[in-house]
């Protein structure tokens, strides 16, 4: 008979206990092959296409370490702060599945590729904090098991051998997050720092990016670790969350109630919303690692290491700070506008074209954002570039072209692909400089409303909104609405 699980732990309970969790994160290299065979890494081919012997475990057949794969995962040390070793071992870790058929994963093991990193998250309550990583390591991917979807699926399992031996790197945190949400930051601001490097598009509907997470808890004030459990195969960030939050709140409940953590591995239904058993420290693997003999070791030169540094693009982090601190932007827009290195580059570009990054950033948010929206269009595939939007910044900024013309103007820029200085030239707007030229339609207007005229010299002054509007659409909206307002008080007065 199954033992009954202990309840969770209440609120009051869990107040008492401080989680303490490590993230292992594993994300596929975007490499054109595979890590040790020129097989397509291709997701999506039809089942049991992109295979060979190599990558089938035929006996005989010999692994040769794809150089772009390395690239990549030393571009991701570099993104993550870790110091690439001179020299790393491939492993053999053996273990027996049906996706895996040579028997064994080639992987790293004591000697990897790199170690002592770090990632800084901010939390929402907006203080900092620095989550080391201990090492990064490269290794192949396995198969994949399919249980459902098949002629017999109800009898027998499938298995596509697509995905043995696409490159991936495993990238190990210390255990220094302390709740649900400094593990949602974390894998947050390393799936953008690899995203931005170009590592991997970290698209973790595809696999791309996986994680298990280590939970344990302890009493507050005290210092040994308790026995951690990890949570394997957590494909959403939201199920990070939420099998984290669960997790903790049932070793707590296991505590309360007398008992101990088991050390084990568990899964977590999303369904449910809670993890369960998968098998214990007992069951436990013991992969016989052992150096793999049919590699080298990896040498990687400080020549080597000094190129991948020198061409490593400035961080999402950096870039964000800078935007704050140097373009005056507010946090929120500094996270919108290094959402990608795309929507990065597009703003840098604008921001130096228009010479006022602050109103540049504004036009890119909600301006270029929504007709790129309105069209379904990605910031890669806008019609308008980064330079020409900074141009038409820049317009506004100097006082050429009122925000209300540049509303009309930057639509027939995404249609046309004109400049904003050649759609002015053509249609003949310009901004009304001209205080004489503005005078006179005012003028022109007091005159025609006298009713108007009359309330607002009884006091009611909101009418000038009425007198603005009638100058704004006699001047085509070229006149400053500002100036408009200046001279409309003085001439009502
Ligand atoms: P294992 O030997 O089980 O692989 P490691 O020491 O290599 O364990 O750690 C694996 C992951 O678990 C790392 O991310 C690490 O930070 C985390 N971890 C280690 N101990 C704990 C603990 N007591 N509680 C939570 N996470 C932990
Ligand atoms: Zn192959
Ligand atoms: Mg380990």
């Amino acid at each position: 008979m199954a033992a009954v699980a202990p309840a969770l732990g209440t609120p009051e309970q869990i107040a008492k206990y401080e989680p303490v969790i490590g993230l292992e994160v594993h994300v596929q290299l975007g490499t054109n092959t595979k890590i040790f065979c020129s097989c397509p890494n291709e997701f999506g081919s039809a089942p049991n296409t992109n295979v060979c012997p190599v990558c089938l475990g035929m006996p005989g057949a010999l692994p040769v370490l794809n150089h772009h794969a390395v690239e990549l995962a030393i571009q991701a040390s570099y993104a993550l702060h870790c110091e690439v070793r001179n020299k790393s071992i491939f492993a053999r870790k053996n273990y027996f599945y049906p996706d895996l058929p040579k028997g064994y994963q080639i992987s790293q093991f004591d000697k990897p590729l790199s170690e002592f990193g770090w990632v800084d998250i901010v939390l929402e309550d907006g203080s900092a904090k620095r989550i080391g990583i201990t090492r990064i390591h490269m290794e192949d991917d396995a198969g994949k098991n399919t249980h459902d979807g098949y002629k017999d699926s109800d009898t027998y399992s499938y298995v596509d051998l697509n995905r043995c031996g696409s490159p991936l790197t495993e990238i190990v945190s210390e255990p220094d997050m302390r709740s649900s949400e400094e593990a949602f930051q974390y894998l947050t601001e390393l799936k953008l720092a690899l995203q931005f490097v170009g590592v991997s598009s970290c698209d973790m509907e595809k696999g791309h990016l996986r994680c298990d997470a280590n939970v344990s808890v302890r009493l507050k004030g005290t210092e040994p670790f308790g026995t951690k459990v990890e949570i394997k195969n957590l494909n959403s960030f939201r199920f990070l969350r939420q099998a984290i939050d669960f997790e903790i709140a049932r070793q707590v409940g296991v505590l309360e109630s007398g008992g101990r953590i088991l050390q084990e591995t568990r899964l977590y239904n999303a369904d449910l919303g809670e993890t369960f058993g998968m098998r214990s420290k007992e069951q436990a693997h013991d992969y016989r690692y052992f150096p793999e003999p049919d590699l080298v070791p990896l040498q990687i030169s400080e020549e080597w290491k000094a190129r991948v540094k020198a061409a490593m693009p400035e961080l999402p982090a950096n870039m964000r700070k800078r935007f704050i601190q140097d373009y005056g932007l507010k946090k929120y827009d500094a996270e919108v506008l290094t959402a990608t290195r795309a929507v990065a580059e597009f703003y840098e570009a604008a921001a130096a074209a228009s010479g006022d990054p602050k109103l540049a950033a504004n036009w890119v948010t909600s301006d270029l954002f929504g007709l790129l929206k309105a069209d379904g269009k990605e910031i890669e595939e806008s019609p308008v570039t980064g330079e020409r939007l900074g141009e038409l910044v820049a317009l506004v900024a100097k006082g050429e072209l009122t925000g209300k013309l540049a509303k009309e103007v930057l639509p027939k820029m995404f249609t046309t692909g004109d400049s904003a200085r050649a759609i002015m030239e053509r249609e003949g707007l310009k901004a009304m400089n001209d205080t004489g030229e503005i005078e006179r339609i005012i003028d022109q207007i007091v005159a025609a409303n006298p009713k108007q005229v009359e309330q607002y010299k009884g006091g009611k002054t909101t009418v000038i909104g009425f007198f603005v509007g009638q100058v704004m659409k006699a001047s085509r909206g070229q006149a400053n609405p500002a100036t408009v307002t200046e001279i409309l008080s003085k001439k009502l007065a």
